[in-house]
């Protein structure tokens, strides 16, 4: 018999009387209740005192620890047998969690859309998870069920969706985008059981002809939803943007008007507000207009742009927004909420019956009617967060302008590297800022045609004052390898993505506390390691 047996053999409840009840006597030591708050408020303090330690501390973003390190120490944990005290396991957390987190807070964390948190979200968060309301039926909610609707209306005021507007928060963008393209596929499905040739037809054989247009910046979410469905990727109709990154329309004119002449029928039109690399903003009020006119559903994906709607100098952005019949917003991006917090908002509430299922032991037919607010008939999730909490004590306690004006910071700052990045001759670039996020590669001027450092793609065209740019192939390998190397320092966390099949580096600034001073920190490291990197590899001869 191992250790561990011998541990749960001597302690399993059913042999000896006197253990168990011990056993349940200090297991109920543990249940939030009248009896216990003084343990509750002791032991999340702990909790919270954890952190702010850990922030005191923090001087970079990571340690940059190797996956096999923590798999090795989170493996070393005996789950079978538990520590003396909240101490302890707060200690042992140290070595297998805390100290090795990414910690978005820092003003060197610039990689994904991953914000700095907000206090009044994190005093939300303490709350909602102690009254664990759910969010499904009136009877497990009461308060927060109105609490979330109000947010509701207030978010589909600002989007300008009109006053039959409606909503749920959901546990993030891909899950709003998948309930949107839901209700658009069935709306579409139950126009076509209107054709009495059509009415009894099997739901397989509606989704057919169906198609989705999205831009090629898109986020993958949509393509992702569309398999979900059971549309298949292919059901999406990849509509190309112009340079800037924004769906061109007339692109999206003409692949309407193409699938329409081959008798397949427009299901959704996908906008962008803020694409996850560009920021880009796609010409809302454009495509809205040719959405409708092809008897298309509207949907905006404004997770990312989201925030504009606090903006005080950028909420013309989303002034398209009004045309829409469904937006995605993430508050978990650009409203400085901790994960998970989302929602999607309907210029027509009605449409929400697309989502609508019935159980009796849940939401019965009756209770519909009787119009108990129950929001699992609005929601894919059955049990589900009261997330909308952190929102509301945001609200009450900072107010939106001061949301907005952080989002505003990061789009300043963006601008500004934007401008520092244009004119340094070691960077290319990919395009202007146009919210928060700078794509970007180090393609510095190297002296002369040297073929040990050019290799075979040596580009004529490159050719500047005697100096050429670093090729385009060395410049795909140096990028990917300098975001590792810096990422394996810890010292800063950058992203990367393809631009035409090109590696580029890209930073997104969500921090309204960092300065353009520490953003040049991150370039000179960027600049810094990329010159080690390319010195390295014609020292050693490694063609690029
Ligand atoms: C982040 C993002 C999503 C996905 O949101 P999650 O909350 O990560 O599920 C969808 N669309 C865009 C444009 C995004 O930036």
């Amino acid at each position: 018999m191992s250790v561990d047996e011998a541990w749960v053999n001597d302690t399993l409840p059913g042999q000896n009387f006197g253990a168990r009840v011990e056993l349940v006597l200090s297991a109920t030591n543990h249940l939030l209740n009248t009896r216990n708050f003084p343990r509750y408020v002791a032991q999340v303090l702990q909790g919270v005192n954890a952190v702010a330690t850990k922030l005191e501390r923090t001087t970079q973003p990571f340690t940059g620890v190797v996956p096999a390190e923590l798999k090795r120490r989170v493996d070393s944990v005996n789950l079978n047998r538990p520590l003396p005290d909240t101490a302890a396991a707060l200690e042992e957390l140290e070595s297998v969690y805390l100290r090795d987190a990414i910690y978005f807070h820092d003003v060197k964390y610039a990689s994904h859309l991953n914000c700095p948190v907000v206090i009044p979200a994190l005093v939300g968060e303490t709350i909602l998870s102690a009254v664990n309301s759910s969010m499904d039926t009136w009877d497990q909610s009461a308060g927060a069920t109105m609490i979330e609707r109000r947010l509701i209306d207030w978010a589909a005021e600002r989007l300008h969706l009109g006053p039959a507007a409606d909503g749920v928060f959901t546990s993030g963008g891909s899950q709003s985008n998948l309930q949107a393209l839901l209700i658009a596929r069935n709306r579409a499905v139950a126009d076509l059981r209107q054709d009495p040739a059509r009415t009894g037809s099997r739901l397989p054989s509606l989704l057919e002809g169906l198609r989705i247009f999205a831009s090629a910046d898109s986020h993958f979410s949509i393509k992702k939803s569309a398999s979900m469905l059971g549309l298949g990727f292919d059901s999406i109709i990849s509509v190309p943007c112009t340079p800037d990154h924004r769906m061109d329309p007339a692109a999206l004119a003409e692949a309407l008007s193409e699938a329409y002449d081959a008798g397949l029928r427009p299901m959704a039109v996908i906008a962008t507000a803020g694409t996850t690399d560009f920021g880009a903003v796609d010409p809302l009020t454009e495509i809205a207009d040719l959405a409708h006119a092809y008897g298309s559903w509207f949907h905006i994906d404004a997770a990312y742009g989201g925030g504009l709607m606090v903006s005080g100098r950028y909420r013309h952005l989303l002034e398209g927004t009004r045309r829409a019949d469904s937006v995605t917003v993430d508050f978990h991006k650009t409203f400085f909420q901790p994960v998970s917090s989302s929602a999607l908002l309907v210029r027509d509430s009605s449409m929400l019956q697309h989502v609508t299922y019935y159980a009796d032991y849940l939401n019965p037919e009756s209770a519909a009617s009787n119009e108990v607010p129950n929001q699992v008939d609005k929601s894919l999730q059955t049990t589900r967060r009261f997330d909308a909490l952190k929102l509301w004590l945001t609200l009450r306690i900072m107010g939106a302008d001061a949301i907005g004006a952080l989002f505003d910071e990061a789009i300043d700052l963006a601008a500004r590297v934007g401008s520092a990045l244009a004119a340094d001759e070691d960077f290319e670039l990919a395009g202007e800022p146009q919210l928060s996020t700078l794509v970007f590669r180090y393609r510095p001027l190297v002296p002369g045609p040297s073929p040990s450092i050019l290799g075979a793609d040596f580009d004529e065209a490159s050719t500047f004052n005697g100096a050429v740019r670093l090729p385009e192939n060395t410049a795909d390998q140096v990028n990917p390898a300098i975001r590792a190397a810096i990422f394996a320092s810890g010292q800063a966390v950058v992203a990367g993505t393809t631009v035409a099949g090109r590696h580029y580096l890209k930073l997104t600034l969500l921090n309204a506390e960092a300065t353009l001073e520490d953003i040049n920190e991150i370039i000179e490291l960027l600049r810094c390691t990329g010159a080690q990197l390319l010195a390295h590899s014609t020292t050693t001869g490694e063609s690029a």
